[in-house]
């Protein structure tokens, strides 16, 4: 965080170094863009192939088919998921949550894709339909679907805290990773990453720009949509924050089960569609040029 009182003095001509304006880092009008016409035309009429529950302050896997779509839905009460992407393929190849919100801004929406890392750098999934999208951002800067925060995780809750808490959204993850593809705990734990924050509130305050959570608008029926880009494995916890209201990493906040549904679109309704080729940059770093 920034000094209350800073050390250095500033120059003669700080006002006009912060008056400069803003440029955007990474506009996105050359990046490859889904298909929304024919995505929409697409969701029009799905055939639901599999669904699994995910239970509160714990997390489940899931595998959905290059070219389907699944949804994530709030059932009995507002639930916030912290959801992780892998190519079921090859798991190294898995969501980059830094480069998606240098891309597609702090929360995502409609429209937006989630990233994969280096090397193959692609859209693994595109948001399809969010039933949040009214929201848009409060008074506070605060938005639902956030690729800011990391996932609550047992290391930092025992440097705040103390203690051991083993329900935090990247032990959940972690086992279900472990338990869903037979994986010993340790390499599943190494594939878990940051998460796509689904349903939660979250900005940075005004004053001291500190990421902060409040209570998630979301309520029973409340779903966010997406389409695989390739073959994907999916993991989603039940954050113990439930609706993150107070506060995670602790067993106090109520939590509800989350839905996660995957369908089939008809025949045909993606003609011309190919799943992402992996990056085309060379490797070569510029290595004997
Ligand atoms: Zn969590």
């Amino acid at each position: 965080m920034k000094p209350d009182t800073p050390q250095s003095t500033a120059p003669a001509d700080a006002e006009a170094r912060k008056a400069v304006a803003p440029v955007i880092c990474y506009p996105v009008q050359t990046l490859p863009q889904p298909d929304r016409a024919q995505l929409a035309q697409a969701r029009k009429a799905l055939t639901k192939t599999d669904e699994v529950i995910v239970p509160p302050r714990d997390a489940a896997c899931f595998e959905v088919p290059a070219g389907h779509f699944f949804r994530i839905t709030s059932i009995e009460g507002p639930q916030v998921g912290d959801l992780n992407l892998w190519n079921a393929n090859d798991l190294n190849e898995c969501f980059y949550s830094g480069k998606t919100r240098a891309l597609h801004g702090t929360h995502l929406s409609t429209g937006d894709r989630m990233w994969s890392g280096f090397p193959t750098m692609r859209p693994l999934a595109t948001i399809t339909y969010d039933s949040l999208d009214w929201y848009g951002f409060d008074r506070f800067g605060g938005g639902v679907h956030d690729v800011i925060g990391t996932r609550c995780d047992p290391y930092t809750n025992a440097l705040l805290k103390g203690g051991q808490y083993h329900h935090c959204c990247h032990s959940n993850l972690t086992r279900a990773l472990s338990a869903h593809r037979d994986l010993p705990l340790k390499q599943a734990e190494a594939l878990v990453h940051d998460v796509l924050n689904v349903f939660m509130c979250t900005g940075f305050t005004q004053d001291t720009h500190q990421y902060f959570m409040k209570a998630s608008p979301v309520r029973p029926g409340d779903y966010l949509e997406f389409f695989a880009e390739v073959d994907l494995l999916g993991g989603l916890s039940a954050c113990p924050g439930g609706d993150c209201s107070t506060e995670h990493s602790s067993d106090l906040a109520a939590c509800y089960p989350l839905l996660v549904e995957v369908f089939a679109p008809q025949s045909g309704a993606l003609d011309g569609w190919t799943p992402p080729t992996p990056n085309p940059y060379d490797q070569s770093h510029g290595q004997g040029r």
